[in-house]
């Protein structure tokens, strides 16, 4: 679950890191706009200070000007719904800090460099060396001689305050599983260090876990984005491709397999699209609506399952769900078997939905339709 800066600047603020005054602002409640401030489009994509996307004003008007403008924008395909108005801070120095994995070696990496700000991915690319990068040690934990040579490399006097906001910043990504707790830039001001942006992203594994903080904040999301199901969007993979046979799967394999025989029956997949080993009927819900809103010109949509932990009539209930609240006038090939197959089969006969039980005849089938056979 990827957290927008807002979010994750609330649980810098419950874990003691220093964050801005701010306020979130929406089209329909503007009430928190204020001046001076910085209004900051909120979005899950990088990179909106070179794109336009934060704006620093001086009085309301402006405040209200920039509100207007950040609001109907579109970062990297992603609309802004909503904004973060933060008052504006005096900055002397803007560092990078970050904890991550290395995808090496699996364990927690520090990452700190004095060159913070909107470049960091250049300065990556051109001066590693600016760039320190400190791995944890899994059974010493975060020793203070480290915290010491991350200040000492920034150049930053004030070590005890350094270590201080350091430490608060791996406790957060201990304690909330994240997989990435990113700041950038981290400022130096006349009264210390302030996390000025905020990237987090937190394990889906963890839910279980931390049950409240994803409903909480994937609640948070879906009234932003309005898209009903969204909580559930993290087990779903999607990526598009250039065909007209929509596809779904209950899993990745299942999904490789349907991709060849598509082809191999002479058509073509307009995506692909898994659910992960563990479904449910909202997830089944946000796999078509996932396609469908994102395919207009497919043809037949092809869904494969096999029940092995999931549970067909949960599936059968997660389509028919979809097709009682969305027109859908291609046609539809479902094959299903496993886990609950005879409630699944009964739930789509319910519904007049024709059901497959070979996945050759199905495939070929959904092929035929794009085609425009029936
Ligand atoms: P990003 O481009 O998506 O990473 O957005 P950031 O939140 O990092 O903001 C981009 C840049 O805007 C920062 O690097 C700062 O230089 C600048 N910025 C953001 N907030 C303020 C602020 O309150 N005061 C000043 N002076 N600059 C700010
Ligand atoms: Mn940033």
């Amino acid at each position: 679950m990827k957290l927008y800066e807002f979010q994750g600047k609330a649980l810098f603020r419950e874990a003691g890191i220093p964050v801005p005054r701010g306020a979130v602002v929406t089209a329909s409640d503007r009430s928190g706009l204020f001046a001076p401030s910085a209004v900051k489009a909120q979005v899950l994509s990088g990179g909106r200070g070179k794109a336009g996307g934060v704006l620093l004003v001086s009085t309301q008007a402006e405040a209200e000007k920039a509100a207007g403008s950040i609001l109907s924008m579109e970062l990297k395909g992603e609309p802004v719904r909503a904004l973060l108005v933060e008052e504006k801070m005096n900055i002397r120095a803007e560092y990078y800090l970050a904890v991550t994995f290395d995808g090496e070696t699996g364990t927690p990496l520090f990452m700190a460099s004095a060159s913070g700000g909107m470049d960091i991915e250049s300065v990556a690319e051109h001066t590693p060396e600016k760039i320190l990068k400190l791995p944890v040690d899994p059974l010493w934990g975060l020793t203070d001689y480290k915290l010491r040579a991350m200040a000492d490399f920034l150049g930053y006097e004030n070590k005890k305050e350094f270590a201080s906001f350091a430490r608060k910043v791996w406790t957060l990504f201990r304690e909330k599983n994240a997989v990435l707790v990113e700041i950038n830039p981290l400022v130096v001001t006349d009264s210390g260090l302030v996390a000025l942006d905020s990237k987090i992203e937190i394990d889906d594994d963890a839910r279980p876990r931390l049950k409240d903080l994803f409903e909480k904040n994937l609640a948070e999301q879906a009234a932003l984005t309005g898209v009903e199901g969204e909580a559930d969007h993290g087990t779903i993979t999607y990526v598009p491709l250039e065909g007209n046979v929509g596809l779904i799967s209950d899993g990745a394999g299942t999904g490789m397999l349907t991709l060849d025989l598509i082809r191999d029956l002479g058509g073509e997949a307009a995506d692909f699209c898994e659910m992960g080993g563990l479904t449910s009927p909202e997830v089944m819900y946000s796999a078509m609506d996932q396609v469908f809103s994102d395919k207009k010109d497919i043809k037949s949509l092809l869904v494969v399952l096999i029940g092995g932990f999931n549970r067909m009539d949960e599936m059968a209930e997660g389509i028919t769900a979809y097709l009682r609240e969305h027109k859908v006038s291609i046609p539809l090939v479902v094959r299903l078997c496993g886990t609950m197959e005879e409630e699944g089969k009964a739930i789509m006969k319910e519904a007049g939905l024709p059901v497959y039980d070979d996945l050759r005849t199905a495939v070929a089938d959904a092929v035929r339709f794009a085609a425009g056979g029936n």
